[in-house]
């Protein structure tokens, strides 16, 4: 598979309708993203492994998490869980001249994420090392959240540093499945839509598994 045929694919399911989105990852290919070892996979549809018991999520996934998301021009995005810096690239294309914070736990893969965001010049993306089960409160509030590791819950916290209208994305549930959800802050009501089955790792840190 390469690029082409998956944005086809996305195209064909109805999965992205958004032309934005499809140039983003047009500009962003994933093998810049993956592991020397992983080069020839990194257009098959599934998750790949970046060292650490870590995963670059499968396209697909990416492709509905940011679809889901909405992400606009000028936004100020929160992603908790950076891996390999994929998804937060992506996200920098569309809300450019917006920014995305992102935020890892584990630092040899914050560095390695740092040189894929500078090889492809993006000037948009701070990635920051810390536990971002918690948020981060320093650079908040945020008009998007998305939490790319699977939660026990979507956390107050979270809630709190998002901004009115606001949306947030989070796989939660137990080890073992998630559910995707929607959540969207309107006039200080939370409203949570389900958008279908995931399977993402565990989201660690204070208020992780
Ligand atoms: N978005 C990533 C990409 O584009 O490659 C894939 C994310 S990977 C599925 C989940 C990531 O969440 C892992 O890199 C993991 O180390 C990180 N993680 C887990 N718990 C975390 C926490 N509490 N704070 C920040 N990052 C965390």
């Amino acid at each position: 598979m390469d690029i082409k045929e998956l944005i086809s694919y996305w195209k064909k399911n109805g999965i992205i309708r958004d032309e934005k989105i499809i140039q983003a990852f047009l500009s962003t290919p994933r093998h810049l993203f993956v592991p020397d070892e992983y080069k020839e996979e990194a257009y098959n549809d599934y998750p790949l492994p970046i060292g650490h018991g870590q995963t670059i999520s499968q396209p697909t996934t990416v492709a509905i998490m940011t679809q889901a998301l909405m992400p606009v021009k000028g936004n100020k995005v929160l992603e908790i869980g950076t891996g390999s810096g994929w998804q937060a690239a992506i996200l920098a294309r569309i809300v450019d001249p917006g920014i995305v914070y992102s935020v890892e736990i584990v630092p040899e893969l914050v560095e390695r994420a740092r040189k894929n965001i500078a090889r492809l010049g993006l000037k948009n993306v701070c990635i920051i090392h810390g536990d971002g089960s918690k948020g981060l409160r320093e650079y908040a509030p945020f008009d998007r959240i998305i939490v790319t590791a699977a939660s026990p819950r979507i956390n107050d916290e979270w809630i709190k540093q998002l901004k009115n209208n606001g949306i947030l994305i989070a796989p939660v549930g137990n080890l073992w499945s998630q559910k995707m959800l929607r959540v969207t802050k309107k006039n200080n009501k939370i409203f949570i839509e389900d958008l279908g089955g995931f399977l993402f790792v565990p989201l660690r840190g204070e208020k992780g598994f």
